[in-house]
């Protein structure tokens, strides 16, 4: 058993595609790959569940969703990934859920079933 100090306390999750490349960008991120979003979920929780022993987590982890556009991903997606890691124990609510965001890739009331989906037990996470 590892020492607190020796866990991890965050988890990122990258989320690759954008609606466009930006010149400026070096980020791992995709435009027009939008497709391949469900594969890419259900490959990433595969991964989560494959390598969960291997990943000393802490039990107050956060877990942090950047890209790309994460808030392109659709939200049974973004539940395939988040089941695994708490499937995996490597997320535990009500530890803080970050997830970066293009506005106007937004749809509040879809980000609100995400809430309801995500609060189980915590009064922060997705709160808008
Ligand atoms: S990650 Fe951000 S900066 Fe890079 S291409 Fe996507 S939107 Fe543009």
């Amino acid at each position: 058993m590892k020492k607190q100090w020796e866990q991890t306390q965050g988890i990122y999750i990258h989320i690759p595609f954008c609606m466009q490349k930006c010149l400026y960008c070096d980020f791992a991120s995709f435009a027009g790959k939008n497709g391949l979003m469900h594969q890419y979920a259900l490959a990433l929780a595969n991964e989560i569940r494959r390598r969960a022993a291997e990943m000393p987590v802490s039990e107050r982890a956060t877990l942090y969703f950047g890209g790309g556009t994460p808030s392109l991903l659709p939200i049974d997606d973004l539940k395939i990934i988040i089941n695994a890691l708490k499937e995996t124990k490597l997320w535990r609510e009500p530890a803080e859920v970050t997830m970066e965001m293009n506005p106007g890739t937004v749809d509040f009331a879809n980000f609100a079933s995400i809430g309801k989906w995500a609060l189980i037990g915590s009064a922060s996470a997705f709160k808008v």
